[in-house]
């Protein structure tokens, strides 16, 4: 199978919804325009009428060159203000580009078929997917012209610029390599799969991810804004990419992949690694569809990886920023729980890898997330990883301080250490891998030879109760 598709199709996991398709609401695909063309492209998932301002340039082979600057929208101290921002080495031509990010792209369209099936859950393990439309090159050709917010262009730009100030930090650690390949960014895909034989369907939306190999290459994604969301009154007046957290987080899943030299260091619970897990669509039996109400699941080592990377891509998201608390305040959803700087959750729970909170993720029954998304579910992997970032800084910190660039080049040798305890176990019948594992290299990373500082100690006790009495009472020692 073409791995455009193969890959896109584990992002379908996220959305969910069932929306039937009726007379007064066409099914698939007439709503949607291909957005290679002058008009808008919309469809009723959607929040907003996304278009191409500069149709004529995408044939064109006038214009271009460097782009120095450009206002783009930016979540700042609780609110989107228009930015203007410098890139240090973008590219408008041929295709939208910048060191690090080799091209942006847009228009894709793909359908996955689940047939008669109801739901995700029902749907069979490999159902067919087309492709309905393939992306394309961005092209810029006027590089001053300012761009409006719902275009292709200003998605394209305002994602650059995020991951270009996360490429940027990331090239000034100590420890980084020269060597980390190069991604590309798609924007604005409609990444649909039916079901109950084309009656009823959903839409990937508000989300952003990060795919190992999209076309080759791997790859940035930004979904479009999901209407249902601002209809529960969810991120009405942002959207996700403009938040420079968000995609710093999924810029650490490439480092994370890279520096422990896990090619699958996307699989595990969610797929393709969105940013988060939350319900973006109506579900006829609960309100919310990310997860079942009943079944079961059963954890495995990439399942425990995978929370793991999230936690990894959270700190990595909080040290490009300064490593200051607060960049995630006042966004639905994220806030205090995905800041890696704040000690509770945001209904004051701890971030606690406890006895009763492992037990939840490793259950083999699924259970329901709150429909309040602000109040930790367990069972997500983004939630587990929540508790590895704050516990992981509170390790550092002991160790380095406050300072972000040290952090993380802390951060790469974990991330290697994390690979040499994990790969060698897969494929073996005794790999007996915990999440103690992953968090006694973040210890193994600042010890020096036995010796750790007193306060990782006390945040391992504090963090991993579960398995800090076996490294503090031999291992090592407290000094
Ligand atoms: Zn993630």
């Amino acid at each position: 199978m073409d791995s455009r598709l193969l890959l896109l199709l584990t992002l379908s996991l996220l959305p969910a919804c069932g929306k039937k398709g009726g007379d007064d609401q066409p099914i698939i695909p007439s709503a949607m325009v291909a957005p290679h063309t002058t008009a808008e492209f919309f469809d009723g998932y959607f929040a907003s009428r996304y278009f191409i301002a500069d149709p004529a340039c995408q044939s064109s082979v006038s214009g271009g060159g460097k782009i120095d600057h450009a206002n783009v929208s930016v979540w700042r101290d609780g609110k989107v203000a228009q930015t203007n921002l410098s890139f240090p080495t973008a590219q408008a031509r041929p295709a939208l580009s910048s060191k690090g990010i080799s091209l942006a792209l847009y228009g894709l369209y793909q359908q996955t078929d689940c047939g008669s099936a109801t739901d995700a859950s029902q749907c069979q393990s490999t159902p067919p997917v087309s492709l309905v439309a393939a992306s394309t090159p961005l092209n810029i050709c006027d590089t001053n012209r300012e761009f409006v917010r719902t275009s292709v262009e200003a998605v394209a730009l305002t994602g650059l610029a995020m991951l270009e100030s996360a490429s940027v930090f990331y090239r000034k650690v100590d420890g980084h390599s020269s060597d980390l390949p190069e991604a590309s960014l798609l924007v604005l895909p409609k990444v649909e799969t039916l079901y109950q034989d084309g009656a009823t369907r959903s839409e990937a939306v508000d989300n952003l991810s990060y795919v190992p190999n999209f076309s080759g290459s791997p790859t940035f994604v930004i979904f479009p804004k999901g209407a249902f969301s601002v209809s529960m009154g969810r991120w009405v007046d942002v959207n996700l990419w403009e938040i420079p957290w968000t995609l710093a987080h999924e810029f650490g899943h490439h480092i994370f992949r890279f520096h422990s030299d896990i090619a699958a260091a996307a699989s595990g619970i969610a797929g393709a690694v969105p940013v988060h897990s939350f319900p973006t669509a109506p579900d006829s039996n609960t309100g919310f569809a990310l997860t079942a109400a009943s079944g079961t699941r059963h954890i495995g080592d990439a399942d425990l990886l995978a929370a793991v990377n999230e936690g990894f891509a959270d700190l990595y998201a909080y040290y490009v920023q300064g490593s200051v608390p607060g960049m995630t305040k006042g966004i639905d959803c994220f806030h205090e729980n995905r800041d890696a700087g704040i000690a509770l959750f945001a209904d004051a729970q701890p971030k606690v890898l406890s006895a009763a909170v492992l037990a939840q993720f490793m259950s083999t029954t699924k259970a329901s997330p709150n429909i309040d998304c602000s109040v930790p579910f367990y069972q997500d992997i983004h939630v587990i990883g929540a508790i590895f970032a704050y516990g992981v800084d509170q390790i550092f910190s002991a160790s380095v301080g406050q300072d972000a660039a040290k952090k993380t080049a802390l951060m790469l040798d974990w991330a290697k250490r994390i690979g040499q305890d994990y790969l060698p176990t897969q494929g073996t019948a005794s790999a007996n891998l915990t999440f103690g594992t992953f968090a006694h290299a973040a210890l193994a990373t600042i010890a020096n030879g036995s010796t750790l500082p007193v306060a990782a100690c006390d945040a391992a006790k504090k963090v991993f109760p579960t398995y800090s009495d076996a490294w503090l009472s031999g291992e090592f020692t407290c000094k």
